[in-house]
Parts: structure tokens; sequence; C-alpha cells
């Protein structure tokens, strides 16, 4: 009788047992799969896509955001870069180290436990998570951020749930962040003008491209303008190069004050600028033109020294011919804007011309 009784009690042990090597098993599994995918990837817009879209569905949970630290402050120029929609950047929160502190985040174990209101700013979307899981993310010494699991489950996350997969999964997804805020720097530095922040040719070749492509396809206006400051030679040969540069840097400044987001704004060359207008038809580019105009020649420059100078800008506008977009179509956008800028030299500098 004892023996048949501790015989059925060996055997209810053993399937307990046995199912749960099949929980972990299937458990190892999932995760394994997230990080191989989650390896795969290159660009930050991709990694972060993984983490907000795959990670909900993957780990049956209704909730999962990131809190990333911004010490050098460059985090929203990168996502902005990496052009996130609206649903993805939602959950992706940006905190100062002190922020991540102060929840208990830049710890070095995940924390499991129930949701409570001081966790409200990590879940954004409705109704707040039940119970929480709080990885945080470290790369050597430094606390990077916290990857943010919620779920509706009051015993999904509990303080003695194990905790060894999610703490390999944290320092996955930490490396991968790193990695892809690395690829997003050195993109955003191989189309940038160093001087003036502003995009180079290489990025407008390929956006110019993109947008003839686009423009024409959606029958919709796309405009160009050429901006060129005026006797800038003279100028430099005046203050020096040094001021020339301080001008330049200012000069794109209030360039893009003027433009949407959207539009591109390239230094061309020295003290020419392209800026492409994206759905901006000739009345609407030639009004932002004169702004532009007017917010450079009508304001002066501050030297470094104090000094208050005054330069002119001349602009050339052109809009893109309707179903005009093939292979020579932008080369055509952008000549045109070019002889109406040297048409507004020839008039006598100081002004917007219209091709
Ligand atoms: P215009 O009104 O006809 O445009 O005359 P301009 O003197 O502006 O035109 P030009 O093309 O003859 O000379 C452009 C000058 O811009 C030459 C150069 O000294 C200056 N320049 C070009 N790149 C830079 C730069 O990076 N820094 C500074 N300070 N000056 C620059
Ligand atoms: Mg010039
Ligand atoms: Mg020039």
């Amino acid at each position: 009788m004892d023996g048949h009784h501790s015989e059925a009690g060996a055997r209810a042990q053993l399937r307990r047992l046995l199912a749960l090597a099949r929980d972990n098993e299937e458990k190892l599994q999932r995760f394994n799969e997230q990080e191989l995918q989650l390896i795969a990837t290159t660009s930050l817009h991709e990694v972060l896509a993984r983490i907000v879209l795959d990670f909900p569905a993957a780990f049956a949970l209704e909730h999962v955001s990131l809190a990333l630290a911004d010490p050098r402050q460059e985090l929203p120029q990168l996502l902005e870069a990496c052009d996130l929609p609206p649903h993805i950047a939602q959950q992706v929160l940006l905190l100062d180290a002190e922020r991540l502190e102060a929840l208990g985040l830049a710890r070095r174990t995940p924390l499991l436990e129930c949701f409570g209101p001081r966790y409200a700013p990590l879940f954004p979307s409705h109704p707040p998570p039940v119970s929480v899981a709080l990885l945080p993310l470290w790369r050597g010494d430094e606390c990077i951020g916290s990857l943010n699991f919620g779920s509706a489950d009051p015993k999904r996350y509990t303080p003695d749930s194990r905790t060894d997969f999610l703490a390999r999964l944290a320092a996955v997804v930490a490396i991968c962040i790193e990695n892809g805020a690395n690829h997003e720097r050195v993109r955003l530095l191989s189309f940038t003008d160093p001087l003036t922040g502003a995009s180079n040719r290489r990025y407008l070749d390929q956006r110019l491209a993109e947008a003839v492509a686009c423009a024409a396809r959606t029958a919709s206006p796309l405009a160009c303008m050429f901006l060129d400051v005026d006797h800038f030679k003279r100028f430099n040969d005046t203050y020096g190069h040094a001021a020339g540069d301080t001008v330049l840097r200012e000069a794109a400044r209030r360039m893009r004050a003027e433009l949407r987001r959207s539009d591109v704004l390239c230094r061309y060359g020295g003290e020419e600028f392209v800026a492409l207008l994206p759905g901006a038809d000739g009345e609407r580019a030639k009004e932002i033109a004169e702004r532009i105009r007017a917010a450079i020649g009508d304001v002066p420059f501050m030297l470094e020294d104090g000094r208050a100078v005054s330069i002119t800008l001349s602009a050339g506008v052109a809009v893109q011919v309707p179903n005009d977009s093939d292979e020579a179509a932008a080369a055509r956008l952008l000549h045109a804007a070019d002889q109406a800028v040297y048409a507004a030299k020839a008039a006598g500098r100081n002004r917007v011309v219209r091709d």
C-alpha cells in the first residue's frame, strides 16, 4: 500500500518535472529566437521596431517599452534621423540618468514586482499593467536604459520569479541598441556638413531622387531653391575667414528655422545652400525663399568679437514639372533653380527669382 503510494507520488513528481522542463525548453527557444533576430539587425530603426513590435506577441505581453538614458543629449537627433513611426516612437522614452536612478532602474539585476504608480511613466499605453519586469540595460559601467515588460497577469512577474532568461535578453538588447545607435551616428555623420550641421550633397542627391519620384507618383508639387550668399568673397576679405564661418553657421540656422522638418537643407558648396521642399508649389516656395532672404538680410549677425555685421542673400526657386520623373528630372530641377539664382544675382542680388 505504502509502496503503491510512493510510486504514484514519484510518478506525479516526474510528470511535474517533465512539464517544467518542457516549459523551460519552450521558453528558452522563444528567447533564443528573439535574441537571434535582434542580433541580425543593424539599424537603430530595426532594433527598436523589433523590440516594440515583436516582443509583445513573442512573450505574450500587454506592454513593452524602452527607457533610454541620454547623457550626451543626442538621442532625439538620432531617433529623428531613424524616422520611427509614432506607434514605435511613443514606446521609446528618454530619461536622464538621475531619473533612471530615481526610479530604481539603474540596478544590476532585473526588478520583478507588481505595478505601482511610480512606474506609470514607463508604460504610456492604457490600461496600465498589473505586474512588471524592469530589465536594466548595461554596457560596461554605464546603465544605458531599461527594457520594461508589463503584464495584465498579476502572477506573471513576482519577486521570486526566475530572472536568468530576462537578464540574458537584456544583455543582448543593450548590445543591439548600442550597435544600432553607433550605426545611426555614423550614417548621420556621413550625411552632414560639419561646419553648419546642414546635410551634404550626398544626402541631397539621395533625397532629391526620392522626392522627384514621389512627387511624380503622387502628382504632388516639389520645389527646389538655391540660396547663395552675396559677395561672400568680399565679406571674407573684409572680416576674415573665421568670421565668415560664424556667419555661414548662423545663416544655415536661420534657413533651417524657416523650413519644415520634412524639407531638406543642404550645404551645396562654400556659401551656397539648396533647399528641397516636398509638397510646396512655386507660390509657396517663393514665399518661403522670401522669408529666408529677409531672415538673413534684415537681421545683423553677431561676430565673436561682438561686432554686428550684415550680409544679403540671393535665391532662385524652381518647381518640378508635373510628371517629369525620368533619370535626368532631378538634375533639371536643380539646374533650373541654379539658373534662377543666377538671374537674381544679375538683377542686383538680395532678391528671390522664380524660374
Ligand atoms: P556672389 O554675390 O556672386 O555670389 O559673390 P560671392 O563672392 O559670394 O561668390 P564667389 O563664388 O565668387 O565666392 C564665394 C566665396 O565664399 C569664396 C570663399 O571665400 C567663400 N567661402 C566658401 N566656402 C567658405 C567657408 O567654408 N568658409 C568661409 N568663411 N568662406 C567660404
Ligand atoms: Mg555667393
Ligand atoms: Mg556661390
